[in-house]
């Protein structure tokens, strides 16, 4: 029903004229709503509309009767609903050039956990159920003895994430009792994850020895008292000290920890499960290189270099391990049926690491061939060249990417990608801003990095699976009109 569009068109409208709920939700324009999001989200978006309109009648605006027309107001009742149903957690293309990128979800799962998960979901599974005996179990059981056999640990457990892991190591073993931690190893872990805040909340005392670049071991010694529960270290994830530095080696901390009657203890952060080095990448050292220098008890995370869903995993000595399982918290910071569905098929690949860079999807990622990338950019460049116009310049370039979530973080891996620019340098700053934003608005945002006056999209994270659909966006980019056939 088409409004009047004339001499009167601008005439101020009366609240009066608006029309009723009721009338809205007979008409024949909101059928089709109604039966795509139902009566109830229906009904609650007219009246959010209708009362949109009435104030802006109370403020003042002017509304011309095209406004308040049943075909206009059922678009925009029918924009709300979109809106209220569409999904927040959104799939988005990782061009940032960081692998395991902690504001993207960090690792993404191999094939085997995501058929894993479904499954969980979708049938009863022995959660906590001993299938011998048919009496209760323990979840912990379902990858414990994966988990020792891959760290050569005697016992392990898992939690919510790699904080709750230290924060419950602690607060079991250190509570009330000071904790010796290097200077140097002070870290804060993206957002709230401080070792310091952690030793608060976990209720021990910090005593910090050494200096930011230099801890030796006499300082070690010279820290310990009556009141000292355990010697800490923590992996320096996320930065380098670089320079004039010394750190103790683990084998040596634990030695003095062990002739001293005290526990040590290692937050290894990432802590990977094999020995990168066989596939080309640097070295980072592996839960099984810790356990072997003697720590007690090691944590690190599950959705970092391991490559698994979000979880932290604690393990050492079986007796250490039993105490933290029986502390109160491990109850709050326990992990659901998913997490260890998850877990389980993503550990047992491990079991056949001669398969494991092409089954562990992080792992593939990492090692992804650069002329693979390199074609791919030679392939994308034109493409997005004609996609956004004369206006800009796309060039393929040699890039490096990160591991990312503080693996590594000095170490890149050489990768390919493409870089754009401004084909005029005027205001460059704001023409890559709105181009970045440009990105993130398509149906799968584009998440690049704005480097060095151009955007930069490291294409390691694009796999062949994904290319298509990539590249079927590119014609909403086009500022010359999306009806112009594709080359
Ligand atoms: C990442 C990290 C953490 C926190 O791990 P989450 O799994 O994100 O909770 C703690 N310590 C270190 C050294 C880390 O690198």
């Amino acid at each position: 029903m088409a409004a009047p569009s004339a001499p009167h068109a601008t005439a101020p409208l009366e609240p009066a004229r608006l029309p009723s709920v009721d009338r809205l939700l007979q008409s024949a324009e909101l059928q089709p709503l109604l039966a795509d999001y139902g009566r109830i989200a229906t009904t609650d978006a007219v009246r959010q509309v209708l009362e949109d309109l009435r104030q802006q009648l109370r403020a003042g605006t002017a509304l011309v009767p095209e406004s308040v027309a049943t075909g206009a107001l059922a678009a925009q009742i029918g924009r709300q609903l979109a809106q209220l149903f569409a999904p927040r957690l959104r799939s988005v293309y990782n061009l940032t050039g960081t692998v395991l990128h902690t504001n993207l979800g960090r690792a993404l799962l191999p094939q085997a956990a995501v058929e894993a998960v479904v499954e969980a979901l979708t049938t009863p599974a022995n959660l906590e159920y001993d299938l011998a005996t048919g009496g209760r179990g323990d979840r912990d059981d379902l990858v414990e003895a994966l988990i020792c056999r891959l760290t050569g640990a005697e016992a392990a457990t898992v939690v919510n994430n790699n904080a709750a892991a230290v924060l419950l190591t602690l607060s079991t073993l250190a509570s009330g009792r000071e904790v010796v931690v290097s200077r140097g190893e002070l870290v804060e872990i993206g957002g709230a994850f401080r070792i310091p805040d952690i030793m608060g909340r976990a209720g021990c005392k910090l005593v910090e020895v050494g200096t930011t670049n230099r801890t030796h071991a006499r300082d070690y010694e010279g820290a310990i008292t009556a009141d000292t529960a355990l010697l800490m270290k923590v992996h320096t994830s996320n930065y380098a000290i670089q320079g004039f530095t010394k750190s103790v080696p683990d084998a040596e901390v634990t030695t003095i920890a062990h002739a001293n009657d005290l526990q040590m203890v290692v937050d290894l952060g990432s802590g990977t499960l094999v020995d990168l080095r066989q596939w080309g990448l640097p070295h980072e050292v592996t839960v099984r290189e810790t356990i072997d220098a003697g720590a007690d008890v090691v944590t690190f995370s599950g959705d970092k270099l391991l490559g698994g869903p979000q979880a932290g995993i604690i393990v050492g000595k079986k007796e250490l391990i039993a105490k933290i399982k029986k502390h109160p918290m491990k109850r709050a910071l326990r992990v659901g049926k998913l997490t260890l569905a998850a877990l389980e098929p993503t550990l047992r690949l491990y079991l056949h690491p001669e398969a494991l860079a092409q089954n562990l999807t992080t792992l593939r990622l990492f090692t992804r061939p650069q002329a693979d990338m390199r074609s791919q950019a030679e392939q994308l460049a034109p493409l997005l060249q004609h996609a956004l116009g004369a206006s800009w310049t796309v060039d393929t370039a040699e890039l490096h990417s990160q591991i990312g979530s503080g693996a590594l973080p000095v170490d890149n891996l050489p990768s390919w990608g493409l870089q754009i620019y401004p084909a005029s340098g005027k205001q460059a700053g704001r023409q890559l801003q709105q181009l970045e934003a440009r990105l993130r608005a398509l149906p799968r945002p584009i998440i690049g990095r704005l480097h060095d006056d151009a955007l930069w999209l490291d294409l390691r994270c694009l796999e062949a699976d994904a290319l298509d659909g990539f590249i079927a966006q590119f014609f909403l980019l086009r500022t010359d009109g999306a009806a112009q056939a594709q080359p």
